[in-house]
């Protein structure tokens, strides 16, 4: 007779073990109407009724991102590609123009994230040399119409108010408590998101 290979997990037996069947029907059933009891509200349970309710992240969590702003409310972006070169999904277009400011080379005048493509997986922030791309803990992002509609631009990277009710998420050099100073929310509407001139030809 062959020797029984000790790797071999022989299921049909343990299903045996546990009563198949009506049995086995009736164990599985217990099982589920014990879990939805334990999610009933009031209970201590993992389940949580979103969207009323909403669950509360880690500050390193890959949430929506928002460019950060300089003091004076220009951006912080430099225009160097970083990011997008970084980006997995391709979804980071930007258009640099001069900057006029001596001391910064050059600006974004445009710069685009596809979030319908975003995979969040934060490379961009990593890769940012200026702390000027951060993530938030936004998490619900959905639209009821065209996905270009998920293309957030300059304005919709800093002027979302809902940022303040989420929170930062993830940013790998800022120091936690500094980084709510940079949230747009708390400075003045940025000077410098609105496009400047294009460079002379
Ligand atoms: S989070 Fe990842 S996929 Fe999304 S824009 Fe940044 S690098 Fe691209
Ligand atoms: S967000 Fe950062 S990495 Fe991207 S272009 Fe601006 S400065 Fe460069």
């Amino acid at each position: 007779m062959a020797k029984k290979d000790s790797r071999v997990v022989d299921v049909t037996a343990q299903a045996d073990a546990l009563g198949a069947g009506v049995g086995g029907m009736t164990a599985g059933f217990a099982v589920t109407l014990r879990n939805m009891v334990r999610s009933l509200p009031g209970r201590n349970s993992v389940t949580i009724q979103y969207p009323e309710q909403r669950k509360p992240y880690s500050r390193r969590f890959r949430g929506v991102h928002v460019l950060t702003l300089r003091p004076d409310g220009r951006l912080k972006c430099v225009a160097c590609y970083l990011c997008a070169t970084a980006c997995p999904a391709e979804c980071i277009s930007i258009e640099a123009a001069e900057s006029p400011d001596p001391a910064v080379e050059k600006v974004a005048r445009r710069y685009e994230i596809d979030l319908a493509r975003c995979i969040f997986c934060g490379f961009c922030v990593d890769a940012c040399p200026e702390e000027a791309l951060a993530m938030t803990r936004e998490y619900d992002l959905t639209t009821r119409g065209r996905l270009t509609e998920l293309r957030y631009g300059i304005e919709e990277l800093t002027q979302r108010p809902q940022i303040a009710d989420y929170g930062a998420g993830y940013r790998p050099h800022m120091q936690y408590p500094l980084v709510e100073s940079y949230l747009p929310t708390n400075l003045p509407p940025p000077a410098a998101a609105s496009s400047p001139e294009a460079p002379a030809p």
